[in-house]
């Protein structure tokens, strides 16, 4: 599954005194390969979340177009891009995304549960689970969980349906050194499977598991 966007930029509603908006990514072609972990590092502020997020069909660029495999992402209808969406593309966003009501299995086999689904899929999730480390929290609730905990349920979550491209952003923080690297194998991993793999980071020994690295400075992507 080829992903390719051509000249996207946001720009954010932010006035000042001289502008009323402001870039927070100028305008930039990229593409995901298929079998490859392709990393963004950059600091804080640099538009890296944003960029993934116009990637992952989530968040409509001020100008410019996405294609995956030539279908523009931003010309479907919501449902359409909803669909595509949680078929074809797994996203593990930063923060606690999990729902509260529910157990960190039910979690993870939530975007499954729109097809029901679920029971065929129990075991891969079980699987997931124990690959990131956390198969002993599956009937936990997720209000008993740590932030690293959480982390690692979004992560199973975000692989479930085993998609063809996965969005994953700061997908360690909050981990410890041998979680990250049990993270960072498992996408490396799932990437050598075929799949595309965008990981934006500043995990220093995340780039030992890319097989391409870009720098973000100020909304400007740097090879
Ligand atoms: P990074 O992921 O590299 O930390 P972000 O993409 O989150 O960077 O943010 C880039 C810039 O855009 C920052 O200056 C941030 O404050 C700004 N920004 C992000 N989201 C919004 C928003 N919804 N509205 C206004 N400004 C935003």
């Amino acid at each position: 599954m080829i992903l390719k966007a051509e000249s996207i930029s946001k720009k954010y509603y932010r006035p000042t005194k001289n502008a009323s908006h402001f870039e927070a990514v100028k305008s930039l072609d990229f593409s995901l390969e298929e079998g490859k972990v392709t990393e963004i590092t950059g600091r804080s502020g640099s538009g890296k979340s944003t960029l993934l997020y116009m990637l992952a069909g989530l968040l409509k660029p001020s100008s410019g177009k996405v294609f995956l495999d030539g279908k523009d992402l931003y010309s479907l209808t919501d449902e359409e891009l909803s669909r595509l969406r949680n078929e074809k593309i797994g996203v593990i966003p930063q923060g606690q995304t999990g729902l509260f009501a529910l157990t960190v299995l039910e979690n993870v086999l939530a975007p499954a549960a729109i097809y029901g689904e679920t029971s065929s899929l129990e075991s891969r999730a079980k699987e997931l689970l124990s690959l990131v480390g956390i198969a002993d929290l599956a009937d936990s609730k997720m209000t008993e969980l740590s932030g690293g905990e959480m982390r690692r349920m979004a992560i199973a979550r975000a692989l479930i349906l085993d998609p063809e491209i996965i969005f994953a952003d700061e997908p360690t923080d909050d981990l410890d050194d041998e979680n990250t690297k049990n993270v960072l194998e498992l996408l490396q991993k799932t990437a050598r499977s075929g799949k595309s793999v965008l990981l934006v980071t500043h995990e220093a020994s995340a780039e030992q598991y890319a097989d391409k690295i870009y720098r973000m400075d100020a909304g400007s992507l740097l090879k």
